[in-house]
């Protein structure tokens, strides 16, 4: 059997449906929780992300159930008894992740560790669980530190995160797709297939033109469009943002030239910000509201819409542990 691991429990890959790859529940800084200024109630919190997810179940009740997968890793706000809870009463199978967005929000504790003590706690996290919740994460996290270059931290978890795929199978998403050099040298030197790799932010507008596609394509490696409806369209928009049609026409580029299978596609929106105010107007709905009517617009059929956010979803989520030669 196909095997995802949920916060709730392991499920079929073919129970997943609908797949929103890479999302938040909640994001922030390592210490926001610290800061007063930020504080909100378990009742605030849970008001501002249940409709969230209720729509989201709604927006994809025609591919028989929703899955939200939380991107957030180790540090950043991570709270899986409350995901949990969220998803027994939302429905929504929610996908939690081991690893961290970059060395840069790594805590001091981490920072010092060394690559195999990374890879015993991602391995943990994935296949005993994550502290005592009993829930096992689905994904490994990994990241580049800020300044588009890899540093020698981030290089460390580019290597545990190699490991620990290899073992338990969970596939790796990337925070940025920036200076992918180094991190396709650490992978194959690891062993690890490319497809089990997400270069997850490839879309957003920042990184135009600092993006080696050729090469992470090359290597099997899957380009992440999961910054969508980050729009400069919107009333406030953040310094990722990119005008819409442009981010459209870039993966239309991909649909329309026979790469279908080497895209994954996201909104990476926060149900409830941490620490910061988040993006007005931007939620994981994002993906029904607009844009799969703007792929229908473009003459993007039902079943590469389907391809996308099931079949390769889950394909990529399903755990596949390589066996040491
Ligand atoms: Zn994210």
């Amino acid at each position: 059997m196909t095997r995802v691991n949920t916060v709730l429990g392991t499920i079929s890959a073919h129970e997943l449906g609908f797949v929103a790859i890479h999302e938040h529940i909640g994001y922030g800084m390592p210490g926001s929780e610290l800061d007063s200024r930020w504080w909100k109630t378990p009742e605030e919190r849970y008001d501002e992300t249940v409709p969230k997810l209720r729509q989201f179940h709604e927006n994809a009740k025609p591919w028989g159930a929703a899955t939200f997968v939380d991107a957030t890793g180790i540090c950043n706000g991570r709270d899986v008894d409350y995901y949990k809870s969220l998803s027994a009463k939302t429905e929504v199978h929610i996908v939690a992740s081991t690893g961290f967005v970059g060395g840069d929000t790594a805590l001091p504790f981490f920072e010092r560790a060394s690559v195999e003590y990374l890879t015993d706690q991602f391995v943990h996290e994935i296949d005993v669980g994550i502290g005592t919740s009993g829930a096992k994460a689905g994904i490994i996290k990994v990241g580049v530190s800020r300044g588009f270059k890899m540093k020698e931290l981030d290089k460390r978890i580019y290597r545990a995160a190699a490991r620990a795929s290899k073992v338990t199978g969970a596939p790796i998403f990337t925070h940025l797709a920036v200076d992918c050099e180094p991190a396709l040298a650490i992978f194959a030197e690891e062993g690890l297939p490319c497809h089990r790799v997400l270069f997850g932010h490839a879309d957003d507008g920042v990184s135009q033109g600092r993006i080696n596609e050729q090469a992470i394509l090359a290597a099997g490696g899957r380009i992440g469009f999961d910054t969508f409806g980050y729009d400069l369209e919107l009333p406030d928009p953040p310094f990722w943002g990119r005008p819409r049609q442009e981010r459209l026409d870039h993966l239309l580029r991909y649909l329309q030239g026979g790469l279908v299978d080497q895209v994954l596609v996201s909104a990476d929106a926060n149900c409830s910000p941490l620490g910061w105010p988040g993006v007005k107007g931007h939620t994981v709905n994002y993906l029904f509201e607009q844009l799969i009517p703007d792929l229908h617009g473009a003459g993007i059929d039902d079943a590469t819409i389907d391809r996308i956010f099931a079949q390769l979803a889950a394909e990529f989520l399903t755990l596949q542990p390589i066996s040491a030669q």
